[in-house]
Parts: C-alpha cells; sequence; structure tokens
C-alpha cells in the first residue's frame, strides 16, 4: 500500500489515465500531466486533477481491471493498489515523477520528508535512473535497461506491471529510440508547495543550534489585515510631500547608524556571518540609502517632454507609486536584499509588506523596529513573519507589486502565483556565476580574489563564483595557490572577529551540498581541499575545493549555495566562454586577465546581467542589479531600479 499526498495523487491519476488514452489524445494528456503537476506546485486547489477526479480515473481503471482496489482515507490521502500492464511512453519529467513516486513509497516518514526535499536529485535522465538502479538493487525494479548510444534519447519506454503494491512496486524500464524535439522543463525544478505555516517560527543559531527566539508567524487572516491598513496608509504617505518622506527616511538612516553594532551581532547570530561581514554590510547599506536619498526624488520629478509638441500639444510625464508593495526576502544579505527595495519604495510614495525570510527575520524585525522608531508610520511598512506558506499568503492578498528575492524554484512558483492577476513582478534569484582565470594574470592575486568570491559570506551569495574555469598554462600554478588560500582560512565563531568562515545558514544545505559533491566525486572530480562536514552542533561544512569537474557534475551545473568551489581546466578564451555560458542562470560572470579589451570581449558575449573584471560578487547602488533566464526578471537599485516602483501618466496637454 502507497499513501500519497494530494498532490502525488494527482500526478498518479494523470499517469493511469494516460495509460488507457490512445495514441491520438496522447499530446493532450501528456500537457495536461505536466499542468497539473506544475500546478500541484502552487497552493491553488488543481481544478482538473483534485481528489475526487482521481478517484474517478481510478475507478474507471478499476473498471477496466486496470486498478484493483481504490480508497481514500482522510482529506489529503489517497490509498490505492493498481495494475497496469499497458507500455506507458514518458517524457522525462513524467519518469522523473514516477521515479519519486516510486522512491517514496519505499521509505519511512522521516525518509519521505528528506527525500521530497532532495527534488533537486532528480534533474537528469542519469539521476532518474540513477534513483531507478537503487530501487532495483532493493529489489522494487525487476529490470532496468538502457539502450547504449542512448544518451541523448528524451523519450522513455515503462512498462509497469504491479501485481502487489503492499510488497513493493515492480517496474521495467527500457530507453526507447525516439527522441523529442524538446521536453518541458524538468519537475524537479518546481518548489513542493510550502507546508502550512507553524503558529510560532523557532529562530535558531546556526552556529550552536541554540533556540534564540520563537515568534508569532503571521497568518493569512493578519495578512488581509495588514494589507488592508497598508492600504488606507498608502494614500496619506503618497499625500505628503517627498521632502517630507525623506526627511522620516533620513531619521531611519542616521538611527540606524548608531545600531550598527546590534544590528550586525543580531545578524550573525541568527544566520551566522561573520560579525566582520554583518558590520561591512550595515555600514555599506547607509551609503545605499544615502544614494537614494540624493537620487529618488530627481527620478521622480515631473518630467516636462515638451511644452508644444506638434498640434500645439504639451507633453510630460509625472511618476506616481505603484502602491502597495510587497517585499519577500532571502537572508543572506538581509539589509542590502531588504533596503535595496524598501528605501526607494518609500521614499517613491508606497507602502511596504515586508517579509523577510525565516532565516533572517530577527534582522528583519530589527529594521523595521528602527524605522518605526524614526517616526515612519506603523501601517505605511509591516512585516509579515514567517516562511513559505506567509509568504504565499502574502503573494496571495491585494497587493499591487511583488519584489521577491530568493531562488529559482520559489521564484517560478511565486510568478505562477500572480500569473492571472496584472500585479507587477519582479524577481531577483539563484545563480551560478562562473570566472574565468586567463594565462596572463598574477596567479597568487588572482587565487586570492576569486577565493573570496567563493567563500565570503561561506559561499552564500547569489553572485558567488560558483564555477572556476583556468586557462591551461596556469592550471596547476593556480590550484596550488587556491587550495594554499582556502586551507587558511580560519573557520569557527562567527561572531570572533578573526574569523573568515563561519556556519551555513540553513541545516538543509548541508544535504544539498553532500549530494553535489558525492555526484562530481561520483562521476570523477577529486576534492583537494575540505568536502565535508564539521562535526560539531550546528551546519558547519568544510571549505572545500574540487578539480577535476566537467560540465556533467552538478556542482558545475545546480546552485551550491554554500563554501564549495569546483576548478575546470579549459584550453583558450573560446573554450572559457563557452563554459562561462553553459548554465541556466545568468547573473553574473568574471574574468581575470591584464587585459582589458580581453575581459570586455569575453564578458560582451555572455547572457548575464552583471559582469566584472578582476572582481566578483560585487553590486552597487548606482548600477543596476538584474539577472538573465533562471537569475530572474525586472531591476533593482539604480535609476531603473527606483523607476520599477513607480508608474508613468502621460500627460497631453493643451489649452483649448
Ligand atoms: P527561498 O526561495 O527558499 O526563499 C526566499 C523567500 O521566499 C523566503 O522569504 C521564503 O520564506 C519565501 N517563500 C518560500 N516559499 C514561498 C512561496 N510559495 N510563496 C512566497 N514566498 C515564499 O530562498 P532563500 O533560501 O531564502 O535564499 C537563497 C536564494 O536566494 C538563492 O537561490 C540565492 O541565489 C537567491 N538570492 C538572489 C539574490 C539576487 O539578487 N538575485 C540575492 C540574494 C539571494
Amino acid at each position: 500500500m502507497i499513501e500519497l499526498t494530494a498532490e502525488e495523487a494527482r500526478v498518479l491519476g494523470c499517469l493511469m489515465e494516460k495509460a488507457v488514452t490512445t495514441p491520438d489524445n496522447y499530446p493532450l494528456s501528456v500537457n495536461a500531466l505536466i499542468s497539473a503537476c506544475n500546478q500541484s506546485t502552487n497552493r491553488d486547489p488543481v481544478v482538473s486533477y483534485d481528489e475526487s477526479t482521481v478517484e474517478r480515473a481510478l475507478e474507471a481503471l478499476r473498471e477496466k481491471s486496470l486498478s484493483r482496489r481504490v480508497r481514500a482515507t482522510g482529506q489529503r490521502v489517497v490509498k490505492h493498489r493498481h495494475v497496469v500492464d499497458e507500455e506507458l511512453q514518458l517524457s522525462v519529467p513524467e519518469f522523473t515523477m514516477l521515479g519519486i513516486l516510486l522512491l517514496r513509497g519505499a521509505q519511512t516518514p522521516g525518509e519521505l520528508k528528506q527525500r521530497s526535499e532532495r527534488w533537486h536529485a532528480f534533474r537528469s535522465l542519469d539521476d532518474v535512473e540513477a534513483a531507478l538502479q537503487q530501487l532495483a538493487e532493493r529489489g522494487f525494479v525487476r529490470r532496468l535497461e538502457r539502450r547504449p548510444g542512448q544518451k541523448e534519447a528524451r523519450w522513455l519506454t515503462l512498462v509497469v506491471a504491479s501485481a502487489d503494491l503492499d510488497d513493493a512496486a515492480d517496474a521495467e524500464v527500457s530507453v526507447a529510440d525516439a527522441p523529442v524535439a524538446s521536453a518541458p522543463a524538468p519537475l524537479a525544478e518546481a518548489a513542493p508547495a510550502p507546508p502550512p505555516e507553524a503558529r510560532s517560527l523557532d529562530v535558531h543559531n546556526p552556529a550552536t543550534g541554540e533556540l534564540l527566539r520563537s515568534i508569532a508567524s503571521t497568518d493569512e487572516r493578519e495578512v488581509e489585515q495588514k494589507v488592508e491598513r497598508a492600504r488606507r496608509a498608502q494614500k496619506a504617505w503618497a499625500a505628503r510631500s517627498y521632502p517630507e518622506r525623506a526627511s522620516l527616511v533620513r531619521a531611519f538612516r542616521d538611527l540606524l547608524e548608531t545600531e550598527v553594532e546590534e544590528c550586525a551581532r543580531t545578524t550573525t547570530r541568527e544566520m551566522g556571518k561573520p560579525i566582520t561581514q554583518s558590520r561591512a554590510e550595515v555600514r555599506a547599506v547607509l551609503e545605499r540609502i544615502d544614494w537614494n536619498l540624493e537620487h529618488v526624488g530627481d527620478v521622480i520629478a515631473p518630467r516636462e517632454v515638451t511644452p508644444r509638441a506638434p498640434g500645439g500639444v504639451g507633453e510630460r510625464v509625472t511618476y506616481e507609486p505603484v502602491g502597495l508593495v510587497a517585499h519577500i526576502s532571502a537572508w543572506n544579505y538581509p539589509y542590502f536584499v531588504g533596503l535595496n527595495t524598501i528605501v526607494p519604495a518609500l521614499l517613491a510614495g508606497n507602502a511596504v509588506l515586508y517579509k523577510p525570510s525565516e532565516h533572517a527575520t530577527l534582522t528583519g524585525l530589527g529594521l523595521v523596529d528602527v524605522m518605526h522608531r524614526a517616526g515612519v508610520p506603523v501601517d505605511v511598512v509591516q512585516t509579515v513573519v514567517g516562511g513559505g506558506a506567509s509568504g504565499a499568503a502574502l503573494v496571495a492578498s491585494d497587493i499591487d507589486m511583488v519584489c521577491f528575492t530568493g531562488s529559482y524554484p520559489t521564484g517560478r512558483a511565486v510568478a505562477r502565483a500572480v500569473a492571472d492577476r496584472f500585479v507587477r513582478l519582479q524577481l531577483e534569484l539563484g545563480g551560478k556565476d562562473g570566472a574565468y582565470v586567463c594565462d596572463d594574470v598574477d596567479v597568487d592575486a588572482a587565487a586570492l580574489a576569486t577565493a573570496e568570491g567563493a567563500f565570503y559570506n561561506s559561499g552564500q551569495s547569489c553572485a558567488a563564483i560558483e564555477r572556476l574555469y583556468v586557462h591551461e598554462a596556469v592550471y596547476d600554478r593556480f590550484v596550488d595557490a587556491l587550495c594554499e588560500v582556502v586551507g587558511a582560512y580560519r573557520i569557527g565563531d562567527p561572531e570572533d572577529e578573526q574569523t573568515d568562515v563561519g556556519p551555513l545558514a540553513r541545516a538543509a544545505q548541508l544535504d544539498v551540498i553532500e549530494a553535489q559533491i558525492a555526484d562530481a566525486v561520483g562521476k570523477g572530480a577529486k576534492v583537494v581541499v575540505g568536502g565535508s562536514r564539521i562535526d560539531r552542533p550546528g551546519s558547519w561544512f568544510d571549505p572545500t575545493v574540487l578539480v577535476d569537474v566537467d560540465p556533467r557534475m552538478q556542482i558545475m551545473r545546480d546552485e551550491t549555495f554554500g563554501p564549495v568551489i569546483g576548478v575546470q581546466r579549459v584550453r583558450d578564451d573560446a573554450d572559457a566562454t563557452t563554459c562561462l555560458d553553459d548554465t541556466e542562470f545568468g547573473l553574473g560572470a568574471a574574468v581575470f586577465t591584464s587585459d582589458r579589451a580581453r575581459a570586455e570581449r569575453i564578458l560582451g558575449a555572455l547572457d548575464v546581467g552583471n559582469a566584472y573584471w578582476n572582481r566578483s560578487d560585487r553590486s552597487s547602488v548606482r548600477l543596476p542589479w538584474s539577472g538573465r533566464r533562471h537569475s530572474g526578471i525586472g531591476v533593482s537599485m539604480s535609476e531603473s531600479g527606483i523607476r520599477a516602483l513607480v508608474r508613468e501618466k502621460a500627460w497631453h496637454l493643451s489649452e483649448a
């Protein structure tokens, strides 16, 4: 007997329905399945495949003797047995989902949870096959075969012949010949629907595991109440003059400056960032506020385009606030990510509902408290506390704009959640930035700079260097120098001024990192520094350098978000350019060379939002910050970021 969540039941229902569809309506059913799977990651109910629909589908199968027994228990769990003896043709994502279902069917509840958090492990055909191989070894799959030379084949033929699911799911798998032109994005990339919010959020110190505080989470009803209050307050706030709003934001900035130390300590305790780095972030954010105070007024000032266009019409543009901005934030740079949006949004006359990350909640609450103490009206900037469910409730509420910073899967879920509303959306998502070290560098300096780019904030930066490509002429010397720098890092208490590398903010990331390293080593990579967790309370991982990596490995494809770097040898600039661009992300790329023209040539050819010459992992309030492809849409900071927070009104003015 397999117990399935409602989402899984829906997917299984789709799979089983497919077993009885004809070849003619097969493509239709593929689309239905994929859309059901995609929708199942939303909180919205899935219309076409809810439990009763699935039950009806299973019943229909039963009548055709394809399913022996169907039973529903409770609201969310469907139990069933099935016998499908027809041949199913599955696309890669469907096959992936089946792999997950099979795996889950064989796990304990604790392991199930872990498994579902590791959907990323099923991102490629190889991963699915590896999972099935494991099942085969445990006697769950009777035969697993892949025809030689079918590496790129996208269609799989799956024969499910499960006689008795009480004991095991038996599956026979083979790879068929016919390739498809393009398969949809793997399901594994989709974020699972957030679990219901707990009544309170426990904040732990990742350096020790100690519970720092429990804070009441914001539920859906409270989100709505906050939105109503913010809606009313925004009108009055926008009606104030710009200098009045600016004077309150300046008061906030000045008060924050007097509290740099407390703010930095709070952040270090709740997310483990070394204290020197937390302090540097708070100080740097003061400069960003200054820049906004200096520029927002000019950028949103009415613009006379022409007093007299042809026909005697005057033309003018004014800028009005978007209204109610929901800002959902990541934890890794909580001051930058929070205030890059909140400050210009407030200056432009918006109200902000700010949901700090569950891993930087104390920091977020502290920031907003400073704003309120400085005189910013309490309903104009409010916090929403909690994890994914609170974020989803905020996204579902009556807001005008969502500014989201977080991972690609969550960003996709947010985009779907607002897709049928005209809500303005900005997504600042993950990255897999590459850096190329040319043959003309000072090797020691390049090793120092790239290590900084990879390991600052324990590698937990969206624009951290996560892939290193080194010209073969300097490769050996560079790797030696890099290992020396990384091996000398002082790892320890993040509150200690001498610490270079602290713990990871999220314990769950340790599993991701371990899995990526295991995958790389399994495919031929070598660990030359670090490579494992550090055995102490809290969540710690040794700074790690891998060599002999290649693009098949997860470590060179998926975001790692931890203190790990893979180093790959490249032949020349052309080879390096191809490697740098070989990613689904598009946040940034760096080139280390003494020749600026060479760097500009390479960087100019790349599909990234940020180009770095002899630098990396840097953002500036004066420059637009944006990602491409899976790294997001929209722009923050600079004049473009300010304009993103206002709406233009075009005036056509005629005397008569
Ligand atoms: P995450 O996606 O897990 O969470 C981000 C935020 O979304 C959190 O506040 C979370 O509570 C909320 N959330 C979760 N599920 C939600 C849902 N269904 N609806 C609405 N909100 C939801 O990411 P994270 O672990 O907090 O941050 C790390 C990620 O952020 C990395 O991928 C990193 O690269 C990225 N990041 C990007 C930038 C950038 O500027 N591009 C900056 C910082 C971090």
